[in-house]
């Protein structure tokens, strides 16, 4: 009776706080109704989840793999890595404003929200069990400082959560300001995040996740691995997730 009565008053807080300050969906710009939460139920039912947690091998592990393959010196073993996002969009999407809306327009509570609904679905799979420490792709200082919060760090935040896991920031460095990559092409995507990290201390842990908002080339989650990897205990896995996989 209670928890009836709480849900009814939490009911009223938001209508009438959509009185105020009405909701936008996050991806079509409609108003929200009163039981919807950053995406209307059109965008939410037409959002296209990777289902990626649920094969091992996926289009983005195995760009991932690749890619981290190639910068691994030889000889050098690592395990095939578990990779995940949690929808495709490509870009004239208009889901394209989900990771936009967290990173340039402060929309944290977004970021959260689809966040906890990927930590959901990789706390359920086996390809992401026994994760100890959850390590966002960091901002190089100054621009953490201009934007007031590290986009990864607030998606981590909610992974680490969900996965029983501990947050690890600090550890893992952007050493220098790094373009912005959204037009640049492959190789100098990779050229422009290349020896960009670093790790001040020691990372003893077996399996780690290491996070970023957007997947395209997977040049700059493999640059942190490439940082990451000495630094953990021998033999030692690494895992990846995204909010968005961009699959063309
Ligand atoms: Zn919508």
């Amino acid at each position: 009776m209670r928890r009836e009565m709480s849900e009814e008053m939490k009911t009223i807080a938001t209508a009438l706080g959509d009185l105020v300050l009405p909701r936008f969906c996050v991806a079509c710009g409609d108003r929200l109704h009163l039981d919807e939460r950053h995406l209307c139920l059109e965008c939410l039912a037409d959002l296209s989840l990777t289902h990626f947690w649920q094969y091992g091998h996926n289009a983005m592990a195995d760009r991932f793999n690749a890619r981290l393959r190639s910068v691994i010196p030889d000889g050098v073993r690592v395990e095939y890595a578990s990779a995940a996002a949690l929808f495709f969009y490509n870009s004239e999407s208009p889901y394209r404003r989900i990771p936009q809306a967290l990173k340039y327009r402060g929309n944290v509570r977004a970021g959260r929200y689809f966040a906890a609904m990927l930590g959901r679905h990789l706390a359920a799979s086996a390809d992401f069990r026994g994760i100890e420490a959850v390590i966002p792709v960091p901002l190089h200082w100054t621009r953490r400082l201009t934007r007031g919060y590290n986009q990864s760090e607030v998606i981590a935040r909610e992974l680490a959560r969900a996965l029983g896991a501990e947050l690890v920031t600090g550890k893992l460095w952007r050493n220098r300001r790094t373009r912005t990559q959204t037009r640049m092409g492959m190789t100098e995507k990779a050229g422009n995040v290349s020896g960009a990290f670093s790790v001040h201390g020691s990372l003893p842990y077996r399996h780690v996740l290491l996070v970023d908002d957007t997947f395209t080339t997977g040049a700059t989650l493999v640059a942190c691995s490439a940082a990451v990897l000495p630094a953990l205990r021998p033999g030692a896995r690494i895992s990846v997730a995204t909010l968005a996989f961009v699959s063309s």
